[in-house]
């Protein structure tokens, strides 16, 4: 799959570089129509020489009316830029590495309606709703050169750097905010989200809803639903807490000071995690409470995403599975600690099998591209990766396993891993070799 090269200098500088400086201030505004208007200032110190900046779009790839630049500026002077396709714009900025630079690009969008959305409802608006996921240009990580792959219908397209944020948002009159930031309300209508060590920020529009909240160890958890959702609101909030109980226990402390949870119509996918907020489909809060395995399944593995994605990043499009898996397997310990643990077991075995039925070329570690339409995506990379782990975690010990994904979070705290960073720190911490496990779950 096309990696955007640009430009590619000699050396190769950490990506933190550009993590611990990066900041996006921000004012936007939406209107009941959907249409958004804003201004995003970004800034930070460049990690090597940038002729020009990577931005993409998320939003574009389903209509460029939906998310589009208007207007580029470097240091207050217009500058040009240019639209490579409808998610990804260059902007001229000349900057050399260690450098300060400040972008500040306009942007328009529209907001369609659920109905008419189309991909996951990610960025879409109900009678209810407006979820504006990804509603901002968004700066692609650097490495040496600029990742910006293609963005496909299927998984998750977003890899960013982590960025402080800070937000004037305007919201039509009548509608409440909630955002993976902290949003405070400074005049009606009109919003403060202020963040940091985001890998992007979500925002809700919300009308009519009401909310139940609980705190876990200095993590205060809050749900969002409607008012004929109560009870799987009240379930929804009850999963989200414990599953960050059990999760602190095995990985540390939660990443951010508050999780929300939030309902909203969403199609083709069961959640969606962002830093500090999780979306959930409204269809499974109506079914509440059937799916006795599934429903809590959709909150345990958004709440690991806190850890695996939010906090240790990664290239979601080239190596999916280290989040995913990661993520999936995590999920697995809050039905552990209930006693349903062989549930769990059963089900990634059932899934692996049926996504190997479904793709017989690609494996736990291929990229997002080698599941054309989405085919045993979810089977081999999310099942197959938590069975990985878990042969992995029998054969060390329990000690010796989450004793190296403490480490793994440590060292790749606010950055993006790659597997083989996560392979590599978990054959170091392991008391026997790891070696023919890796050979029988990953070899290609
Ligand atoms: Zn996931």
């Amino acid at each position: 799959m096309r990696r955007l090269t640009l430009f590619v200098p000699f050396w190769i500088i950490a990506v933190t570089a550009v993590a611990a400086n990066l900041r996006y201030a921000m004012e936007i505004s939406v209107d009941a129509n959907g249409e958004v208007l804003g201004q995003a200032m970004v800034s930070g110190l460049a990690p090597g020489d940038w002729p020009e900046a990577v931005f993409r779009l998320y939003p574009a790839a389903l209509g460029a009316d939906r998310l589009h630049v208007t207007d580029a500026w470097v240091e207050g002077a217009s500058v040009t830029w240019e639209s490579v396709e409808p998610t990804t714009v260059t902007v001229a900025l000349a900057a050399t590495a260690g450098q300060a630079f400040s972008v500040t690009l306009a942007f328009r969008g529209e907001v369609p309606e659920f109905v008419r959305a189309g991909g996951y409802g990610s960025y879409a608006r109900s009678a209810h709703t407006v979820v504006l996921s990804q509603a901002y240009p968004i700066l692609a990580p650097w490495d040496g050169s600029w990742i910006a792959h293609p963005v496909l219908p299927w998984g998750d397209a977003i890899v960013a750097e982590v960025a402080e944020y800070e937000v004037d948002l305007t919201a039509p009159e009548g509608w409440a905010v909630v955002a993976g930031g902290t949003e405070v309300e400074v005049a009606p209508g009109q919003y403060r989200i202020v963040g940091e060590n985001l890998r992007e920020l979500a925002i809700v529009l919300l009308r009519g809803y009401e909310v139940q909240t609980t705190s876990v160890g200095g993590v205060e958890v809050r749900s969002f639903y409607r008012a004929e959702h109560e009870r799987a609101g009240r379930a929804a909030l009850d999963v989200t807490a414990k599953a960050i109980a059990v999760f602190v226990n095995h990985l540390g402390p939660h990443p951010f000071s508050g999780l929300d949870v939030v309902a909203v119509p969403l199609r083709g996918v069961a959640g969606i995690e962002y830093p500090g907020l999780i979306l959930a489909g409204e269809t499974y809060y109506d079914r509440y409470p059937l799916d006795s395995l599934f429903f809590p399944m959709i909150f345990a593995h958004e709440v690991a995403h806190q850890w695996w994605y939010a906090e240790v990043g990664n290239d979601q499009v080239a190596e999916p599975w280290v989040d995913e898996a990661l993520a999936t397997y995590t999920s697995g310990l809050y039905f552990e600690s209930q006693g349903r643990f062989p549930e769990i077991l059963y089900y990634w075995e059932s899934g692996y099998a049926g996504g190997r039925l479904r793709n017989k070329t690609a494996g736990i570690t291929s990229p997002l591209w080698a599941f054309p339409g989405g085919e045993g995506y979810g089977g081999i990379v999310y099942s197959g990766g938590a069975l990985f782990f878990h042969s992995l975690r029998e054969r060390m010990g329990d000690e010796a396993f989450f004793g190296a994904l403490r480490l793994y979070r440590d060292e790749f705290q606010w950055r993006l891993a790659t597997g083989a960073d996560l392979l590599r720190i978990l054959s170091e911490e392991s008391p026997v070799p790891l070696d023919d496990l890796l050979e029988a779950w990953l070899r290609p």
